[in-house]
């Protein structure tokens, strides 16, 4: 049986958690999910002056909004530092690090030499060969001892192999002077540490995996599987900016997408599946691989991320739909619904979901519901209440009050009136619409009218159509 497969998503909490590593994280996820493996979460909190609790907080309200669910505990970086120095150490005891006791002077020095003779100004160490007898009793950091020789191939799953000569790779710090871990030290242990068997991470980490594999080698730890994934640009094939969509998750919570359809948008984003572009989760964790990961950066595009969000409006589940509304009203600071606005809406929302992309063209069409009588209509609204049409409306609602409640009765009822008026449907169904819900663009007045019920519905009929000749 092969390995559980351990993935992670290891972000900086230094911001908001923005659209790219959202994509990481799914990516992640889906690996895991998909094959029964784990997917943890690591803070990489270890860059004290930028990291703040705040973007911690924010990176798991994203997470939990986007229903990524991680196992086991979070784990800070900054806390295991111990642990980091402790790896450090053991490297240094077995000749596999050295002490350095240069100055930022010396290194200095060293570098504008190499500079004037045109050589590399990776900096070589005079230390790394030292005997420790000739150690100064003075600061020192501990370097890897890197080889000088060869090449370092990064097999990653994505780019393919990656070769880097190890004459471009210096002997980096690992611990510097006053005993902390450097990052790159930190990221390779706690990968380890926590049984990582897949690193699937944007593709500007990739120039530090040949640097994190220095020290897997160095402690003889088996590697992992690299997966770097081209970053997200913009639909002009540009870096991605705030303009084209670069924002926290937050904001697209707000704009007013399902989760569902976020993941499924994200997950095209840079990943595919022959043709599919809308699935459901249990299909994405059944597809997913690195192998359908492209090689070229992926274009952020507004209008296919609205197609499948009102794919996925449509497909939801009405209760699960009211709750995640709820959700949406709250993180935009709108009221909740009341008790009885919610039981009308779950009752409506077959005929509101159908065609509506993102939450506010829901709320939008459930106009009907969300408002009270008296009924104000809106500029078009009122424009289809002419004299007219009220007394037309007038002569309609008896008519409808005899009807059992049913669609069959009450389209006989309002396509007879229709036929017998010698008038079109159509005709007839403005004005219904504009005095059921104000608005003139609605979910059918049959729809409106069962949900709204015969009560509401008739007083609403009656309002329109008073004053009428
Ligand atoms: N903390 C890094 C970042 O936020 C990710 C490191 C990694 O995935 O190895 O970009």
């Amino acid at each position: 049986m092969s390995k559980q497969v351990v993935t992670r998503f290891a972000p900086s909490p230094t911001g908001f958690l923005h659209i790219g590593g959202a994509r990481t994280a799914l990516f992640n996820w889906l690996f895991a999910r998909g094959r029964g493996g784990k997917f943890l979460l690591r803070i990489e909190d270890t860059d004290r002056a930028r990291s703040t609790p705040e973007a911690t907080q924010a990176i798991l309200d994203g997470l939990t909004w986007l229903g990524l669910d991680h196992d086991g505990e979070v784990v800070s970086q900054f806390a295991r530092a111990a642990r980091h120095a402790e790896v450090a150490q053991e490297l240094l005891s077995e000749g596999k690090a050295y002490k350095c006791f240069a100055t930022q002077g010396e290194i200095e020095a060293f570098r504008e030499a190499a500079r004037a003779e045109g050589l590399s100004t990776l900096y070589q160490s005079p230390w790394r060969d030292a005997d420790p007898a000739t150690h100064p009793d003075a600061p020192f950091v501990i370097r890897i001892k890197a080889p000088r020789e060869g090449a370092t191939v990064i097999a990653d799953a994505v780019q393919g192999d990656v070769t880097i000569r190890n004459d471009q790779l210096d002997d980096m710090v690992l611990l510097r002077s006053d005993g902390t871990p450097v990052y790159m030290l930190a990221v390779a242990v706690d990968d380890h540490d926590t049984g990582v068997t897949h690193v699937i991470r944007g593709d500007d980490h990739l120039n530090n995996a040949a640097r994190q594999m220095l020290i897997y080698e160095a402690m003889g730890w088996p590697l992992p599987v690299y997966a770097h994934i081209p970053l997200i640009h913009g639909p002009d094939g540009k870096k991605l900016s705030k303009r084209h969509g670069a924002l926290g998750v937050d904001e697209y919570q707000k704009m007013g997408y399902p989760a569902a359809g976020m993941r499924n948008y994200l997950a095209r984003l840079g990943w595919s599946h022959g043709d599919d572009e809308f699935f459901t989760d249990a299909q994405a964790q059944d597809w997913f691989g690195l192998d359908g990961i492209g090689k070229s950066p992926a274009r952020f595009d507004f209008k296919k991320l609205e197609n499948l969000s009102g794919q996925h409006i449509a497909a939801a589940e009405d209760a699960a739909l009211l709750h995640e509304l709820g959700g949406f009203l709250k993180v935009t600071g709108q009221a909740g619904l009341s008790e009885d606005k919610a039981a009308l809406m779950a009752a409506g929302m077959y005929c509101l979901k159908e065609r509506a992309k993102t939450f506010p063209e829901l709320l939008d069409k459930a106009e009907f519901i969300l408002s009270d009588r008296p009924i104000e209509p809106d500029e078009k609204a009122a424009a289809q209440l002419d004299n007219v049409s009220r007394s037309i409306l007038k002569e309609l609602t008896p008519r409808l009050q005899t009807a059992t409640w049913s669609r069959e009765d009450l389209e006989a009822a309002a396509m007879g009136f229709a036929a017998e008026k010698d008038m079109k449907f159509g005709k007839l169904a403005g004005p219904m619409r504009a005095a059921l819900a104000g608005r003139s663009a609605t979910p059918s007045v049959f729809d409106m009218m069962l949900v709204l019920g015969r009560e509401e519905s008739l007083a609403r009929l009656q309002d329109a159509a008073q004053g009428a000749e």
